[in-house]
């Protein structure tokens, strides 16, 4: 679903990354992790054109992202991705949110975009929320509903970057448990994160980056229980 061939990306003269190589097979959930300034963000970003690159190809269900004769925004709409600052419109209610892409986008009717959102928001244990503003919402709670506006495109991958960095503790189950229904339903993810147990227990793959580049890929019992590198042993000293 996700293939991405000796990608090199630098901002001026700094690599930030360097040859990159990475599939993500259908239904398969990736977590990329490693080090503050690893690249993870600017890899994960580059997957819909949030950031250029200088070589190499990124294809998202066969659709070559950074070709310049590639429509854009018709491969974003393919593309859920979520922040972490949830990045809401705070003037808009959580319905609003959720439904205003499909609308403005896809030509999506007003009652039927709302009528999806409502559904989502349910699914996502907001039906209380719907007319709620971000400003009225909990942190996790504003993160469960820019899943959904996420989701209310029908992507065919998800893309999270850190989605539970700036939550207070106690609001980082209900949005790991968000992506972990997410999960059960198919969708292919690739997943910034911190929180070493959840990747451990939904991914089937973990992504190690360090200094721009990708130094491991390992299933998650063999990668915490056996890393192979001195790098990701060194990682996991720190973090576990
Ligand atoms: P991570 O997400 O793993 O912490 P990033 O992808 O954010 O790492 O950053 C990788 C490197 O690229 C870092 O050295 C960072 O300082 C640099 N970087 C990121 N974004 C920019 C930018 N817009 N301009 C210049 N340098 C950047
Ligand atoms: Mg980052």
């Amino acid at each position: 679903m996700i293939q991405i061939k000796q990608v090199s990306k630098s901002f001026g003269h700094v690599n930030v990354l360097k040859d990159i190589h990475l599939e993500v097979p259908e239904s398969h959930i990736y977590a990329l992790i490693g080090p503050s300034g690893a690249g993870k963000s600017t890899l994960i970003r580059s997957i819909n054109a949030l950031e250029s690159i200088q070589a190499g190809e990124i294809l998202v269900d066969g659709i070559s992202v950074h070709d310049s004769k590639t429509d854009i925004n018709k491969v974003r709409s393919n593309i859920g991705f979520v922040f972490q600052s949830f990045n809401l419109y705070p003037h808009l209610t959580a319905v609003e949110n959720v439904a205003i892409a499909p609308i403005q986008v896809k030509k999506v009717a007003k009652e039927e975009a709302e009528e999806k959102a409502k559904k989502l928001l349910t699914s996502l244990g907001l039906g209380d929320k719907f007319a709620s503003y971000p400003g009225q919402l909990s942190g996790g709670q504003q993160q469960r509903v820019a899943i959904a506006r996420a989701l209310a495109m029908d992507p065919k991958v998800m893309l999270f970057d850190e989605p539970t960095s700036a939550l207070d503790p106690e609001m980082i189950k209900e949005v790991l448990d968000a992506i972990r229904h997410l999960a059960s339903t198919g969708m292919t993810m690739v997943v910034v994160t911190h929180e070493m147990g959840f990747a451990r227990e939904i991914c089937n793959q973990i992504v190690f980056m360090a200094d721009g580049r990708i130094v491991e890929v390992a299933p998650p019992e063999q990668f915490f229980t056996n890393p192979q590198t001195d790098r990701a042993k060194d990682f996991l000293s720190k973090v576990l």
